[in-house]
Order: C-alpha cells, then structure tokens, then sequence
C-alpha cells in the first residue's frame, strides 16, 4: 500500500461506502418508517461542548506535549513516576484554580479542561481526583483557614502530594465500620491515632504506597467522658491531616508503616498503598473539623447531634467523585467507540457485494452496527446526563430535598455511566478483532485501568441501594399524580404507529411508568416484610436486600428515567433553533434499544408482543440511519487523533516497520 494519510484513506473509504449504501435493500424496506435525516457535525458538537471550546482545544493541545505521549509495556514503577510527572506539570500549566480562586470564578474554563483532561488516560484522572478530589478537597470543604492556607498552596502545585485514607482491609462498602481509632489525650493536648488490628490497616490507599507526603485519615473518635473521664465516648468517623513522609528524606514518619498493595490487573500508573499508624501524635488543629472536633478547652463540640449526620456531611467529596466518574466514563467511551468505529471504516472481510467491488467494510455490516451504535446512542445519552448532574453539583447552597437527589442521582449515574463504559470497551475491543488486543490501539489498555471504576468511589451495586433506598418515598402516586391512573391495560392490547414508537413522549412515558411499576412492586415487599417480621427493628437495608432483584430493578429504573428525560430536554431545547434536532436519531436509538433490551422491561410485558417486535424492527432501521450519519456523531465527539491508537488511522501504514518496535 501506498503511504497516504489517514484522513485520506478514512475519506476514500468512506465516500465509496456511501456511494454504495444507497443500493442496501434494508434501506429501502426501512425508509418509510424513518425517514432520512442528515446530522450536521458541527451543530451536535456545539450541543455537546458549547459554542466555544477554546479551554478544551487548550487541553487537547497541551496533551501533545511529548510527556504525554502513551508508554505501553513499562514497568509498575515507570508507570508510577511518569503520572507523577504529567501531574505535576499540569500543574505547572495551570489546568485547575488555585486554592484561594472564588469557587465559580473562571468556573466554564476548568470544567471544559477537566473534562479534555478525562479523555486521556484513567490512570492520570484517578491520580488527579485522589490528590485534588479527594485530599485537597476534603480539607477545602472541612479544614479551617489556617490548616488551609498552609497545606493547600503546595498541594495545588503537586509540590506536597497527599492521600485520601477511609477504605481498611476489612471495610470498604461500609466505611461506617472502619476500626482506625483517634483519641482525645487531654493531657498532651492532641489526638492519639492507632491502628488496633490487621483489618484496621488502610488499603487501596490511592497515592499513599510512593507518592504522597501527607494523608486525610478517617478514623473513630473516642473522646473522654465529661461525667467520667475514665470511660470514653464515642463520637463517630472524624478526619484528621496526617504527614504520612517526611519532607526531604521521604521516609516514613515515625509511628507511620507504608506498604504497596502490589501488581494489580490494570491501573498500574496509580500507587495504591497500605498505611498503619502506631500512636501518632496528631495536634488539636489537624482534625478537619468542620462538623466536630475538641475545641479549645478541650471539650467536643458539633452542629450535628447525630454520628451519622456528621459523618454523611464529611463525605460530600465522594459524590463529587462520582459526578467526574460519570463523565469520564462517557469520555473514555467516546475514546473507544471513535477507535472502533473508525477502524471498521477501513477494514474490510469477506467478499465483495457487488461484484467488481472491493471486500466488505466492516461497518457495513449490520451486525457490526448493531454492536457499536445502540452503546454509541447511549453514550450520547450519558453524555447528557453527566452535564445534568454538574448543574446539580454546582447549584450553591442547595436545600434539602436538592442534596438528597444529587447524593441519590450522583450514585445512580456512577453505576450505570461506569458499567456502560465497560461493555463498551469489551464490545469495541471484540470489534477491533486482535488489533483491539494491542496495547498502542489504547482500547484493551483502557479495559484493565477502567475495570475498577466499577469499584471505586463505591461499588456499582451498594451504589444502586443508595439509589433504591433514597427514591423509594419519591415513586409513589402521591408523589407523580399523572401516574396514579397508570396502569398496564394503556399500553396492552393496543397497536401503535411508528410514529408514536419513535416519540420521545412514548419513550419517557414507559421508562416512567416502569421506575413507577417497579417502585411499587418494591414498596409492596417491602410492606408484606414488614407485616411478617417479627424483629420489627430490621432495618430498611436489610428488607431491601430480602428483596435485592426489585431493588436493583427499581434504581436502575429511575436512573434509566433520568437519563432519557435529560436527552429528551436537549433534544427539546434544540428544536428551537431548527425543525430537525440533530439529538432525535441517537435519543430514538438509545429509548427503542432499551425497550427493546432491558430483560426488566420485557418481563413485565407492558405492551403486546406485536409492538415488541416492531420495536425491533425499528431498532433496526434506527441503525441504518445512524450508518449514515456515522461520520458526524463520531467526529462531533472531537477525540483528537493523538488520542486515538493507530487502527484509528492509518493502520496499515502504521505497520510498514518492521520489528518489535512499539507501535
Ligand atoms: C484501585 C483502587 C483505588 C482506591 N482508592 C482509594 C482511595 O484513594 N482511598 C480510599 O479510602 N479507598 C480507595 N479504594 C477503596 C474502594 O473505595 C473500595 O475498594 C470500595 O469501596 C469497595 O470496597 P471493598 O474493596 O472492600 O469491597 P467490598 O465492600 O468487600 O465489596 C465486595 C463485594 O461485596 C458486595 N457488597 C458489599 N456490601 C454489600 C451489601 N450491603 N449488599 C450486597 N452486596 C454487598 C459488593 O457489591 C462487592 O461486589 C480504592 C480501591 C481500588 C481498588
């Protein structure tokens, strides 16, 4: 083959595709059931990233930088310092504010980097959102200004690295058991930090095993009794800023044992470490003690009369977590599925269609389409909803009811956005064939360092009972009263047209009534336990997992409604500058693929059999006329080539050289 760039060879390919598609007999069976539409490049990127993306095209543009070219097969350790080396010179170029910046100042220009800097690579994101997420954050949302204005200037710069230490060998789910314990010595005037047994040990800490210097550390608090000081009274979970490495000789602190975790499965640029603490001394002002601490006189003090709610209003980072968890995942899922579907563009298998033609494209098969564009219309999809659930998070003091549905939605979209990365980066590395295996083609690399998404920052599942738990009260008749009179017999027994299969409206209204019907199923167990039991203390948790089938189909239900009410609005809001929203074919895709998939949703056979079938019909002709807009939906994505591995372009040139080079 002759060298040619791969832009053109994408091109060539491409137009002699199109020039062919319009002889497909699926085609022409489809076209009166969804008529063509022709999807601007342009128009679904300024719906994506906005009408200015100069922060963004900054970001991308920064990431060419040398240092940040993709190094395959280097050692744990290598891997180790080359982020701590990206991670620092982010810093150096600014890509986030500065400690002291007002929260919302510049507030557009570091979402659009950070959310540039997600596409890149999971090891960097999790080494930035343990240090800025997790440590940083926690003492900005509970230190005191002078613990502030000490400890977060070198911690913008990367020059004091630190820790986020909850997670023990023998709690990671539950962080409410966790065994490390502070105590309060009145006499020295500080808190006592110890580690009572082998389970109590922190683990998986991220940056701990070689990176940080200092540690957020959770820990039980015990303080002494004022009406008998020799028993102790327990406070609850406090954190408390910890030196973990002495500043210039980097060893250990004294009281303070640092072990790695070890080799894992992927994830390797990140150094998870172990942590043991030997009574150290921790002075009065480093416990971030917003909700509680021992005031001057030694005394504990708090604005919340209950553990729990002390505890709760700690954690409000770990939600942030999972807001940059739910966009990185439709980032990264973005990454791959631009891989992929760029790769079946010019590959080709089989015989020729037409005779005098060349082999197939791999695209060109519809079963190649069906296992990309439904995950490519959900990506879309959480695309939204991750934008959705930043808006909520930047609401400034939120009430109540607005902090329990952000705690309860963030939970939802970490599970589903992260799980639906996962099948995407095991369908597009099956789609990519042995190529896909090849670390340089980014994707089966991607597949070990996003695995523990799943986990981290709360497992999917516990993060589902979050959800089930927190909405339950939300789903009742009461609460949606245009649902009170829903039932199965509206849409049973009923045929309906094409047109009303393709709406939004009919979509939204079954992915509502089946979080509805569902909501019900779940509180009707829930009430039939009850009445059973004859603890009658057995907590909500524990009824909801006697229950545990209708309480993950409950909370996927609602979050499934959140995230297709939240395509529909944009796709709304787009209509008013164009008759045609460029959102409707992926909105179309994604509601008919659901409905066509969920195993849920078929089980509970709201609607007939026949219109179940031509559900799948019309998934099908969704497909076909994704095909044909393929180029737009995945360019408007604007993953920059230097993102994307090799089979992403030029392939075949890009295997001219012979040898063991890394390609
Ligand atoms: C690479 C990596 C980085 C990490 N970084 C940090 C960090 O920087 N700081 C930190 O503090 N922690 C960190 N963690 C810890 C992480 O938050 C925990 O791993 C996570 O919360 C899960 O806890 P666990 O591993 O103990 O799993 P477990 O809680 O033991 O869960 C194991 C299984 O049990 C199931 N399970 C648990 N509870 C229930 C229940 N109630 N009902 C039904 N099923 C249940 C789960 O679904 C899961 O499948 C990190 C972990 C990893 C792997």
């Amino acid at each position: 083959m002759t060298a040619s760039s791969s832009a053109q060879l994408r091109l060539a390919t491409v137009s002699a595709h199109l020039a062919s598609s319009s002889a497909d007999p699926v085609s022409s069976a489809l076209e009166t059931s969804l008529p063509p539409v022709q999807i601007n490049r342009d128009t679904l990127s300024v719906l994506l990233d906005g009408e200015d993306q100069t922060w963004r095209n900054w970001m991308f543009d920064q990431l060419k930088d040398p240092l940040f070219e993709y190094k395959n097969n280097i050692t744990k350790e290598e891997a180790v310092r080359l982020n701590q080396q990206r991670t620092r010179h982010l810093a150096r170029i600014g890509f986030r504010p500065k400690w002291d910046e007002p929260k919302f100042k510049n507030h557009k220009k570091f979402l659009a980097i950070s959310d540039a800097m997600s596409y890149y690579d999971n090891s960097l994101s999790t080494m930035g959102g343990a240090h800025y997420g997790l440590y940083v954050g926690s003492i900005r949302e509970l230190g005191s200004d002078e613990l502030k204005a000490k400890w977060l200037p070198p911690a913008d710069t990367f020059e004091i690295p630190g820790c986020f230490a909850l997670t023990e060998l023998g709690h990671g789910s539950n962080p409410r058991g966790i065994e490390t314990e502070a105590h309060w010595d009145t006499k020295q005037g500080c808190y006592i930090i110890n580690t009572p047994n082998i389970t109590a040990q922190k683990y998986w800490i991220g940056a701990a095993a070689e990176t940080a210097f200092m540690s957020v550390v959770w820990a039980q608090l015990y303080v002494p009794d004022p009406s008998n000081k020799d028993q102790w009274q327990h406070q609850g979970i406090h954190a408390f800023l910890v030196p973990i490495r002495d500043l210039k000789t980097r060893e250990p602190c004294p009281g303070v044992t640092i072990r790695n975790c070890g080799a894992k499965s992927g994830l390797n640029g990140m150094d998870n470490g172990r942590l043991w603490f030997d009574h150290v001394k921790v002075p009065r002002n480093m416990c971030l003690d917003k909700y509680g601490g021992v005031n001057e006189n030694g005394e504990y003090e708090s604005m919340f009369q209950s553990k729990d709610q002390r505890f709760g209003g700690q954690l409000v980072n770990l939600s942030e977590g999972r807001v940059g968890l739910s966009i990185s995942s439709a980032n990264l899922a973005k990454t791959a599925l631009t891989i992929a579907i760029r790769y079946g563009q010019t590959r080709r298998q089989f015989g020729a269609r037409h005779p005098g033609e060349q082999e197939t494209l791999i695209m060109d098969y519809n079963l190649h389409q069906r296992r990309l564009y439904p995950l490519l219309a959900t990506t879309y999809a959480q695309h939204f909803a991750a934008r959705a659930i930043m808006r909520m998070r930047d609401v400034e003091d939120k009430d109540l009811k607005q902090i329990k549905q952000f705690h309860v939605i963030s939970s939802g979209l970490k599970s589903l956005h992260t799980w639906h990365l996962l099948d995407t980066l095991q369908a597009t590395r099956e789609a990519c064939g042995g190529q896909g295996l090849k670390s340089s083609n980014r994707i089966g690399h991607m597949k070990a360092d996003c695995d523990v998404m799943a986990t981290y920052e709360g497992d999917n599942q516990v993060m589902l009972i979050t959800v089930a738990k927190g909405s339950i009260s939300d789903f009742t008749p009461k609460k949606i009263p245009a649902l009170a009179t829903f039932n199965k017999a509206r849409f049973q027994n009923q045929t309906f047209s094409d047109a009303t299969l393709l709406s939004s409206e009919f979509q939204l209204e079954l992915f509502q009534h089946h979080a509805y019907a569902a909501s019900q199923r779940l509180a009707a167990a829930v009430e039939i336990t009850r009445s059973q039991q004859t603890d009658k203390k057995q907590s909500l948790d524990s009824i909801l997992d006697q229950h545990s089938a209708l309480s993950q189909e409950f909370a996927r239900a609602v979050v499934e409604h959140f995230i297709l009410q939240e395509l529909v609005r944009i796709e709304k809001e787009s209509l008013s500058s164009s008759s045609v929203s460029p959102l409707t074919l992926v909105r179309q895709l994604h509601g008919l693929w659901k409905l066509d998939m969920d195993p849920n949703m078929v089980r509970r056979r709201y609607i007939d059999e026949s219109v179940q079938e031509r559900i799948r019909d019309l998934v099908g002709a969704a497909i076909h006329r994704v095909h044909e807009n393929v180029d737009a939906l995945v360019s408007a994505f604007g993953v920059p080539d230097h993102l994307l591995g090799p089979i992403a372009g030029d392939w075949v040139q890009a295997n001219v050289v012979e040898g063991n080079q890394d390609i």
